[in-house]
C-alpha cells in the first residue's frame, strides 16, 4: 500500500486494475454517448456520385466562358432520381441540390445568376466546377473515420448513418456500484433527526457516473455498521464492475470503508497529495476494484473528476481527446489571488469565462470542502501546484467543467 502519493501516481496505480469492459452492440438510434469499441470503415462513397452542391443548372464551362450565353435545356435533374439526362455542347440541364451531374455537364451555374423562358436558359453568372461535390471526396468505401474509443456524439451518430451502419459495437457501460456510509444521514424528502443531514454524495456521484458513459447502482445508506458494510461490498462485487463508495475514510475510529479494507480488502493506495480530497483510497474488493472517496461533497465530486473519471474512461478504451470527459484542460488569466496547498495540488472552484482574448478566472463563494454550492456556483478548478499561490493577473492552469 502507497500513502500519500501524487494524482498521477495515484493514476497509474489505479490504472492496473481497470474495468474489464465487454462489448455490445445497439441500434444506431441508441448510439448517442456511448463509445464505440471498433473502429468504423463506410460501406459507401461518400458522396455516393458526383452531385450538385446548388441549385441551379448542369452545363459544359466552355459553353459559358461569355456573359449572357444561352443554351437549349435538355430537362431536370432532382435529388433521388436517377438522371438519365445528357448535356451536350450548346445545353443545359436543371439541377436540385444532392441531385446527380448528368453525363457530359461539368460545372453548375448557381440559380440566381440565371434566367429561363423553359426552352432556354440564359447564363449571366460563373460556372463553377468546385459547385460539383465528387463521388468519394469525403469517404471512400472501406475506409475508416471512427476509430474505435471515440464518443458518439451527435456529429460521430450522424457520420456512422451516413457510412451506412444500421448498428454499432460499443463498449458495454460498466456497472458502478454507488455506496454512501455514514450514521448522520438521512435520504433527502425524509424526516431529519436532531443531528442529521441529507445525504447528496451518491446521487451526484451516480450522475458523475452516467455522464461518463456507466451504469450506477445505488445502495442503500450504509449506518456505520461493518456487517451491513460488508455484505453491500460483497454484493457489489459479484453484480457490478467497480465499487465507489463516499465518506468513512479518513482517519476516525468511525471511518470504516477505510477500516475493513486494511482489514478484509486490499487497499493499493490511500491518501492523495491534493485539495478538497486527501483521503480518498483505492484498492480491490473480492478482486473488484475499489474506490473510497471522501465524504465531503466537493471533495468526492473533485476526486471523482480527476482520480474516477479519467479511470473509468480508460477502462472503456475511451480515447483521451475524442472520449468522454467531464473537463477540459484550459489556461485562465486570475482577476484575484489564489491560494495554493502546501505539499498538494490545489483546486479551488474558480468561475471561468471569455473576456476578449483570454480566459479569466474568479472567485465567489465559500470554498470549504462541505460546500456542495461552489461546484454549482463556479464551472471550474484551478490546477495550483503543490506551494504555489497565484496572485492577481497570474495565468494558471485550470479545469473548465463541461
Ligand atoms: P467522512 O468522510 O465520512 O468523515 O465525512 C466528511 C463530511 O462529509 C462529514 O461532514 C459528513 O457528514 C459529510 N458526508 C459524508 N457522507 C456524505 C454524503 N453521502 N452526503 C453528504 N454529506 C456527506
Ligand atoms: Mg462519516
Amino acid at each position: 500500500m502507497e500513502e500519500g502519493v501524487s494524482l498521477e501516481r495515484a493514476l497509474e496505480i489505479a490504472d492496473e486494475h481497470g474495468i474489464q469492459s465487454g462489448k455490445e452492440q445497439v441500434a444506431i438510434g441508441d448510439a448517442s454517448g456511448r463509445v464505440l469499441a471498433s473502429d468504423l470503415a463506410s460501406k459507401v462513397d461518400d458522396p455516393r456520385f458526383d452531385n450538385s452542391a446548388m441549385d441551379g443548372w448542369a452545363v459544359r464551362a466552355a459553353d459559358c466562358t461569355v456573359p449572357g450565353a444561352t443554351l437549349e435545356v435538355v430537362g431536370t435533374s432532382q435529388a433521388g432520381s436517377s438522371s438519365t439526362h445528357r448535356v451536350g455542347e450548346g445545353q443545359a440541364c436543371s439541377i436540385m441540390t444532392g441531385a446527380p451531374v448528368p453525363d457530359g455537364a461539368d460545372a453548375i451555374v448557381m440559380i440566381e445568376d440565371t434566367d429561363t423562358d423553359g426552352s432556354t436558359v440564359t447564363i449571366n453568372g460563373p460556372a463553377r466546377v468546385n459547385y460539383i461535390r465528387k463521388r468519394g471526396e469525403n469517404l471512400r468505401e472501406g475506409g475508416v473515420a471512427l476509430s474505435s474509443g471515440s464518443l458518439l456524439t451527435p456529429a460521430a451518430v450522424s457520420l456512422a448513418a451516413t457510412m451506412g451502419h444500421g448498428s454499432l459495437e460499443v463498449v458495454a457501460k460498466p456497472r458502478i456500484a454507488v455506496i454512501g456510509v455514514g450514521d448522520e444521514l438521512t435520504l433527502p424528502g425524509e424526516e431529519l433527526g436532531d443531528a442529521s443531514i441529507y445525504e447528496s454524495n451518491t446521487y451526484g456521484i451516480a450522475s458523475l457516473i452516467s455522464k461518463v458513459g456507466g451504469m450506477p447502482k445505488r445502495y442503500d445508506l450504509i449506518h456505520d455498521s461493518m456487517d451491513l458494510l460488508r455484505e453491500a461490498l460483497d454484493d457489489a462485487s459479484q453484480s457490478c464492475d467497480a465499487i465507489i463508495t463516499s465518506g468513512g475514510v479518513s482517519m476516525g475510529e468511525w471511518d470504516i470503508v477505510r477500516r475493513i479494507m486494511e482489514e478484509e480488502g486490499e487497499v493499493r493506495f490511500w491518501r492523495v497529495m491534493m485539495r478538497p480530497g486527501g483521503p480518498p483510497l483505492f484498492g480491490t474488493w473480492a478482486g473488484t476494484p475499489i474506490f473510497g472517496l471522501p465524504g465531503n461533497p466537493v471533495s468526492s465530486h473533485v476526486v471523482f473528476t480527476v482520480l474516477v473519471a479519467p479511470w473509468i474512461c480508460r477502462s472503456m478504451g475511451a480515447h483521451r481527446e475524442s472520449g468522454p470527459r467531464l473537463a477540459n484542460r484550459v489556461r485562465v488569466v486570475m482577476e484575484e489571488p489564489l491560494r495554493g496547498a502546501p505539499g498538494k495540488l490545489c483546486m479551488r472552484r474558480i468561475s471561468i469565462r471569455q473576456e476578449g482574448e483570454s480566459l479569466v478566472g474568479s472567485t465567489s463563494t465559500h470554498q470549504g470542502s462541505g460546500n456542495i454550492h461552489s461546484m454549482v456556483a463556479h464551472n471550474g478548478l484551478s490546477l495550483l501546484p503543490p506551494d504555489t499561490d497565484a496572485a492577481s493577473g497570474d495565468t494558471i492552469d485550470a479545469l473548465w467543467l463541461i
